[in-house]
C-alpha cells in the first residue's frame, strides 16, 4: 500500500525535511491557483454572479476551518499570514480595553505569554507595553512546555489576554491546555493559541480548550504565502485594525484574495478526507527517524524531544554529540539535504534560538541542535540520505582540516553578522527569565 512511500522519494531534486518551517506547493496548487486567477478574477464583493458563486465558495471554506478547528459558531477570517492574525488578536483586544476603559498607562492590564512565543508575538507584545500594558512572560521547562502548576502565579484579574502556541515549533512537544480552563474560568481572560505551527498535523478542537481565538498560516500547510487566517468566538471582544471596504464583516478592510484562499480551501477539503491516512504514514517515518538515528549514532545522539509525552509526530529535535550544526547545514544544502537547526548565531532563525534558551540549552548545547520535520510527502529513503550525508560531513570533519571546529574559537570571531542580534535575544530573554523568577 505504502510502496512509493516506502521506496521513492517524490521529488527527486531535493529531500526536504524542514517543513516546520515553511512547505513546498505542489503542481496541482500552483496549477489551481494559476487558473482560478485566470478564470475568477471578479472582485469578490461585486454583485456579479461569478463574485455570487464565490462567495458561496468562501462560506464552504469557512465551514471546512470550522470543522477542522471543531469550532462551529467561530468567525473565520482571512489575512496576509500568522503575523497579521496575531497582530490582530493581541492589539484588537487590548485596542478594545483601552477604548473601553480610556486607559492608557499605569499597568491596568496584563497579557500572559510564553517564553516560546513566535518573534511576531514578542514584537508586539513590546508595542503594547508602551501603550502601558504589562507583559507577563511564563518560563518553561527543558522539555519545551510551559510550568502548568506554575501558571497560576501569572493570571490575575487584570489579565485580558493568555497566549501560549500548541506546539513547541522546535520538539513538536505539545502543551498541557487542559488545566486552562479552569483559569478561564475564574478570571475570565480570553485565551489565544497560535496554531500555526500544528495545524497541518490533524484536526484541532478549540472548544475542548475553550480557546477563544486562533491564528494560523497557509504556507504551513499548503504552501502559499502570504496568506493567513484567524478564528474568533466573539468578534465583539476584538477590534479591527485594518478599516477599510468592510469586508470580512468589517472586522478587515481590502479586497479578498480569492484565488489564493480557493486553493487553501481545496487543500483543506482533500486533508479532511485523507489526513487519518497522512498520519498513518506520519507516525511510520517518525518511528523510521528515531530508530534509524538510534541505531547510527547510539548513545551520541540525545532526543530533545518527547519519544513518550506528548508530541506532534513529524517533528524530531535532537542533539548528536561532536557534530556542529550549522557546519553541517551548510554542507547538507549544498548537497541539496534541508533540515532545520534552533542555532543562536544564525539569524535567519533567530526566534528559535531565543526558544532554545528560553528552554534552557546552554549556548553550547544548542550548537549540536537540529530539528527535522517532515510530512506523509516524505519518505523513508529521505531519512537515508539524510544520514548517509551525515556520516559523510562527520568522516570529512575528521578528515579535512578546512572544515575543522576551534572549540575555543569565540563564535562572534565567525559570525561577527550575527553578534547584535545575539546579544539583543540574550539579554532580552535573560532578563524576562529573571524577572518573571522573582514575580510572585
Ligand atoms: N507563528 C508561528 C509559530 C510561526 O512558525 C510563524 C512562521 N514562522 C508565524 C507565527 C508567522 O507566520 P507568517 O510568517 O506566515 O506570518
Amino acid at each position: 500500500m505504502f510502496k512509493n512511500f516506502l521506496n521513492f522519494t517524490n521529488n527527486k531534486e531535493i529531500v526536504y525535511l524542514d517543513k516546520a518551517s515553511t512547505k513546498p506547493i505542489k503542481e496541482k496548487w500552483n496549477k489551481l491557483l494559476f487558473k482560478e486567477n485566470k478564470n475568477n478574477f471578479q472582485n469578490l464583493s461585486s454583485i456579479s454572479p461569478q463574485s455570487l458563486k464565490n462567495q458561496h465558495v468562501i462560506e464552504g471554506i469557512h465551514h471546512s476551518f470550522r470543522y477542522w478547528l471543531d469550532a462551529n459558531d467561530y468567525f473565520i477570517l482571512f489575512t496576509s499570514g500568522a503575523t497579521e492574525s496575531l497582530n490582530l488578536a493581541f492589539k484588537g483586544i487590548a485596542f478594545k480595553h483601552i477604548l473601553k476603559n480610556k486607559l492608557f498607562a499605569n499597568k491596568e492590564k496584563n497579557i500572559v505569554i510564553s517564553l516560546i512565543e513566535h518573534k511576531a508575538v514578542l514584537e508586539i507584545c513590546r508595542f503594547l507595553e508602551l501603550l502601558g500594558i504589562e507583559v507577563r512572560y511564563v518560563p518553561i521547562l527543558k522539555t519545551g512546555i510551559i510550568d502548568k502548576d506554575k501558571l497560576s502565579i501569572y493570571i490575575d484579574k487584570k489579565t485580558i489576554l493568555l497566549s501560549l502556541p500548541y506546539i513547541n515549533n522546535e520538539t513538536g512537544n505539545c502543551q498541557p491546555f487542559e488545566t486552562i480552563g479552569k483559569l478561564k474560568k475564574k478570571y475570565n481572560f480570553s485565551f489565544h493559541c497560535d496554531l500555526t505551527a500544528s495545524l497541518d498535523f490533524g484536526p484541532f478542537s478549540l472548544k475542548d480548550y475553550d480557546i477563544d481565538i486562533a491564528s494560523f498560516s497557509s504556507h504551513k500547510m499548503c504552501g502559499i504565502k502570504g496568506l493567513g487566517g484567524i478564528a474568533i468566538s466573539d468578534i465583539n471582544k476584538i477590534c479591527p485594525l485594518i478599516h477599510g471596504g468592510g469586508q470580512q464583516d468589517g472586522l478587515r478592510g481590502g479586497t479578498e484574495n480569492f484565488p489564493a484562499i480557493k486553493v487553501w480551501g481545496e487543500y483543506l477539503k482533500e486533508k479532511i478526507i485523507s489526513y487519518k491516512e497522512g498520519q498513518k504514514k506520519i507516525n511510520i517515518l517518525d518511528s523510521y527517524c528515531i530508530n534509524a538515528f538510534k541505531r547510527e549514532f547510539k548513545n551520541r545522539v540525545i532526543f530533545n524531544s518527547f519519544l513518550k509525552g506528548k508530541r506532534l509526530p513529524g517533528i524530531i529535535n535532537l542533539s548528536i554529540k561532536g557534530i556542529p550544526n550549522n557546519e553541517l547545514i551548510a554542507f547538507l544544502s549544498e548537497r541539496k539535504v534541508f533540515i532545520g537547526n534552533g542555532s543562536a548565531c544564525n539569524n535567519i532563525h533567530l526566534e528559535e534560538s531565543k526558544v532554545l534558551y528560553a528552554m534552557g540549552f546552554s549556548h553550547e548545547e544548542q550548537k549540536n541542535i537540529l530539528r527535522i520535520s517532515f510530512d506523509e510527502n516524505n519518505c523513508m529513503r529521505d531519512f537515508d540520505t539524510l544520514i548517509k550525508n551525515i556520516k559523510l560531513f562527520e568522516h570529512n570533519l575528521k578528515t579535512d582540516k578546512s572544515l575543522k571546529i576551534d572549540e575555543n574559537e569565540d563564535l562572534n570571531d565567525v559570525l561577527p553578522d550575527c553578534e547584535s542580534y545575539r546579544k539583543i535575544a540574550l539579554k532580552y530573554w535573560f532578563n524576562q527569565v529573571w524577572k518573571n523568577k522573582d514575580r510572585k
